[in-house]
């Protein structure tokens, strides 16, 4: 019998691009015969620990990829982190996204990156910068590439259904429901200490969700020059063309983001301008967010939706 060789350990931190491309890292480094592990759900000790180890002005998301890494630093043998410059040309990714593994490796010296970068602006794709990497790991190259296959067509397919779940909700949407369309990075709407628990509560508040990151990119990155036609954050595009393409089928938009966020920051003051026939919230999220406070405001702008609703008649 032949000696079982160990599997190589990789580490995915479950912060920042994890919430969006998590089926097909998952996949294709299951495929390509890696072992993998991925840190556990957003807890008050990780937290604690990102906001020790990051700068004062990091953003909250930042401090909580770090609490991961931090998290996964010891259990693994690689630690696997992309850098996203640009994803289309002429665009760009927040700079925290650009910086990432240089701000893991400061923060963590000695610790091994799988990493590779995405520079739409200079011919850096996706696909040749992972396979080469991948491929110096020295893993077959037949099972690499079809390991990519399977993991572009899982994340593709993952992405469909969602959309038609999503799409569903409003042909069945409940008239006498408020509906409110959560606006936000899925690593803060499915953060289990940020987004989740303000999407758990308004939906006990008799409220159906919609959320903005579950779109068809292409549409929304093109509906997104309804609003603005200078904005080159590429994941902040696609929020706001989600908005539009959204927007007809709710009563209320709310915003969530972190502080301090730049970019957010921005978007939403530009939406703030241009959406006036409804209502808009904006909960900004630090590490000292008390849960009280942000109930009652929750509960004060879900009120004044469902009197708007009675008053105007269901839509
Ligand atoms: S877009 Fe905002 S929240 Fe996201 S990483 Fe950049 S600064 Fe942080």
């Amino acid at each position: 019998m032949g000696k079982e060789t160990k599997k190589i350990k990789i580490g995915l931190p479950r912060a920042l691009h994890f919430y969006k491309y998590h089926i097909s890292w998952e996949e294709f480094f299951e495929r390509a015969g890696f072992e993998l592990v991925v840190s556990p759900l957003t807890n008050q000790e990780i937290l604690k620990k990102g906001v020790n180890l990051a700068v004062d002005e990091s953003c909250l998301s930042l401090k909580i990829y770090l609490g991961h890494i931090d998290w996964l630093k010891d259990k693994v043998d690689y630690i696997f982190i992309p850098r996203i410059v640009s994803l289309h040309k002429k665009e760009e990714a927040c700079t925290k996204f650009m910086s990432l593994n240089d701000i893991v490796r400061n923060t963590f010296p000695g610790l091994k990156i799988i990493e590779y970068t995405i520079d739409a602006n200079k011919f850096r794709f996706e696909f040749f910068k992972i396979l080469r990497t991948i491929f110096s790991l020295k893993h077959n190259p037949i099972r690499i590439l079809q390991a990519y296959y399977y993991a572009k067509k899982k994340q593709s397919d993952y992405e469909k259904a969602r959309i038609e779940e999503q799409t569903s909700k409003i042909k069945n949407k409940d008239p006498n429901k408020p509906m409110i369309l959560v606006v936000s990075h899925p690593y803060t709407t499915y953060d289990s200490l940020l987004g989740k628990p303000i999407t758990k509560f308004l939906e006990s508040q008799g409220v159906d969700i919609l959320y903005a990151d579950i779109v068809d990119i292409k549409e929304a990155l093109e509906q997104s020059k309804k609003i603005s036609k200078d904005l080159y954050w590429t994941y902040n595009k696609e929020l706001l063309g989600a908005i539009e393409i959204y927007k007809q089928y709710v009563d209320g938009i709310i915003f969530l983001m972190v502080f301090p966020c730049g970019p957010d920051a921005l978007v939403i003051n530009l939406c703030q301008n241009k959406i006036k026939d409804i209502p808009l919230s904006v909960i900004t999220l630090d590490e000292l967010s008390g849960e009280a406070g942000l109930k009652t405001r929750l509960e004060s702008f879900v009120d004044i939706l469902k009197i708007k609703k009675k008053k105007n008649g269901k839509k």
